[in-house]
């Protein structure tokens, strides 16, 4: 349908507002599909793919949409969706897009807290146990324990922000402090210079020293800003005077800012200064599994287990291969299996797989059986070397980029379908039976980190 030409230029701002304001390949995952359809009387219909879209959406971005439409159309738009079936033209046709908060429990506006982010949803692990012990003791008596102000470390992706607005919705919902803010660096820069070009600068003051609980994410980004920085400083101090919580996160040790005043540094390490590093292998597998729970999408063990053993660097990008395999099951509504998977996500598994060679694999099989790695090759029907070959051509098609044929090539020659079947029975194998298949993972793990 035709919009007027300004409604259209609005949609584009509020899509524009939407892409600055969440991780790229979610913008393009949930919004590249979302088209407007209409507007009438405030209310903006738009079409999704599926009911998944519309749940995901609004589970993890009503927020942000709310938040846009205001800043784009105004007060009091709203969304509603209507939903595109598989195979015929629109339509059902969905409400606008309600609270994801439980009555009472929304934080308030101008705290800026998102309340997906709870320490109930935080899963814990060796990487990340003391960062949360001490943000939870924080959050229980803000400004009253010795951890203040409290600085979360660490690189990008590994939940800096998830424990720091934890730290606020869990003040503001048990009620242990009356007022939290939570503001990314930016934020805060961007306030202060409004303030200052408006002439408002006592209404900034105002807000950020009245709070009992002050949230800085990202404090590496007030570097180089004189200004602010020194406002910053000025707020600090009058927080933590009148006994006030500070929290803040950071990129690296404060020691290690290059660009902020001694004082200010001296100021971050004097209470509570915790690290947060790259979750390990359970770990991954841990925050897999609920994530996908949580969302109601099925993953068998092995699709778990691959995308845990090569995405090692961060949770954003663990929670980045999800959501692929959620948007594909969503609308295909296929099963994910292992090959969808590999298929889907090649481009994050890749650099990994094609490091592994079919002889690196059938040597360590040979070596785990103790069979001679030729006979992996041969015909022999024996059961147990049967059983190697089809647990070393199911190790090479998880771990290589080649296909089932010349996978087949790699054993004596034998055809695609041939590999398909072996696969299969070894999958099944490993179902089966624990033992086995945990020291096929072993091995499989071994081959993954052996270069
Ligand atoms: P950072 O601020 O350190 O860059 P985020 O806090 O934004 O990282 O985390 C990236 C994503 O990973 C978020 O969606 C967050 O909820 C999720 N996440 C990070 N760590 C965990 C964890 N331990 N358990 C569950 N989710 C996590
Ligand atoms: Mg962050």
């Amino acid at each position: 349908m035709n919009l007027p030409a300004t409604q259209t230029e609005l949609w584009d701002d509020f899509i524009d507002e939407i892409k600055c304001s969440i991780p790229r390949q979610s913008f393009l995952t949930w919004f590249g599909p979302m088209r407007l359809t209409a507007i009438n009387n405030g209310e903006l219909t738009v079409q999704v793919p599926s009911q998944f879209y519309y749940d995901w959406i609004e589970e993890h971005y009503s927020e942000y949409i709310n938040s846009a439409l205001d800043k784009t159309f105004g007060d009091g738009f709203k969304l509603s969706y209507s939903i595109l079936e598989r195979g015929t033209r629109e339509v059902l046709k969905l409400g606008p897009a309600k609270s994801p908060y439980v009555a009472g429990q929304k934080p308030p506006k101008d705290s800026h807290l998102n309340s997906r982010y709870t320490f109930d949803n935080f899963i814990e692990g060796d990487s990340n146990s003391f960062a949360k012990a001490g943000a939870l003791a924080v959050a229980e008596a803000p400004g009253k324990t010795r951890f203040n102000p409290m600085v979360i470390f660490g690189g990008v992706g590994l939940g800096k922000t998830h424990l720091i607005q934890a730290i606020g919705n869990f003040a503001v919902q048990n009620k242990t402090s009356r007022r939290a803010i939570y503001a990314s660096s930016e934020k805060f820069t961007f306030d202060f210079i409004t303030s200052v070009r408006e002439n408002k600068t006592t209404d900034f003051s105002n807000l950020y020293r009245s709070t009992d609980i002050l949230l800085v994410d990202d404090v590496q980004f007030l570097e180089g800003k004189e200004r602010t920085q020194m406002e910053f400083f000025h707020t600090f101090n009058t927080l933590y005077n009148a006994g006030k919580q500070v929290v803040l996160t950071m990129d690296c040790p404060p020691s290690e800012l290059k660009r902020t005043e001694a004082r200010l540094i001296s100021r971050y390490q004097c209470g509570l200064v915790v690290d947060i590093q790259p979750p390990d292998y359970e770990t991954r597998v841990a925050i897999l599994q609920k994530r996908a729970d949580e969302d109601s999408l099925f993953l068998g063990e092995d699709v778990i287990e691959t995308i845990a053993a090569n995405i090692t660097s961060n949770v954003r990008e663990l929670e980045g291969a999800l959501i692929r395999l959620m948007a594909h099951a969503s609308i295909t509504g296929q099963d994910i299996d292992i090959f969808i998977t590999k298929r889907l996500l090649r481009d994050v598994l890749k650099s990994k797989f094609s490091k592994v060679s079919v002889e690196r694999i059938q040597e360590a099989v040979s070596e785990w059986v103790d069979i001679p790695s030729d006979l992996l090759r041969g015909n022999s029907r024996k059961k147990e070397i049967a059983r190697a070959r089809q647990i070393s051509m199911y190790l090479c098609d998880e771990l290589t980029n080649l296909t089932l044929k010349s996978i087949g090539s790699h054993f004596g020659n034998r055809d695609h379908s041939t590999v398909i079947h072996a696969v299969t029975v070894a999958k099944k194998t490993l179902a089966d039976n624990d033992n086995l298949r945990r020291e096929v993972m072993e091995i499989r793990r071994k081959l993954e980190t052996s270069f």
